[in-house]
């Protein structure tokens, strides 16, 4: 439907915080703490769509890893779908690898699925749906 939000890895969200609300003159509206994934986020309006900074609770977190490898920057674009099951099912017809076989709760009250980059340009793509 749309770019729901762009994720940028970061190594701490206190330094980063300050420099997105400086760059985007807006408030940071919300963090919030993904235990399952061992991130924390945080979240800036940019129109209709969104930026959400990620930043490694654990060594072993996947953000950790990417930042460990490819340092801080752009880690994944997020696309807003009206039925994830519905989509994730269309994608793997065609091939597309998902990352998680069912939708799993991600941050900003989410059911999010992850493709493999391998099968989409070296591009991580999230598809989120709003809880209802
Ligand atoms: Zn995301």
């Amino acid at each position: 439907m749309k770019i729901e939000h762009l994720g940028i890895a970061v190594k701490e969200l206190s330094v980063s915080i300050p420099l997105f609300e400086q760059l985007l003159n807006t408030p940071c509206y919300k963090t919030e703490q993904v235990a399952t994934e061992g991130v924390n986020t945080a979240f800036f309006e940019v129109g209709s769509s969104k930026i959400e900074l990620l930043e490694a609770t654990t060594d072993n977190s996947p953000i950790a890893k990417f930042v460990g490898k490819k340092g801080e920057g752009i880690h994944h674009i997020a696309f807003e779908v009206e039925n994830i099951e519905a989509e994730m099912k269309r994608l793997a017809a065609l091939g597309f690898e998902l990352l998680n076989e069912q939708p799993k709760n991600g941050a900003d009250n989410k059911l999010v699925c992850f493709l493999h980059p391998k099968g989409t340009n070296g591009v991580l793509v999230e598809l989120c749906q709003d809880k209802r």
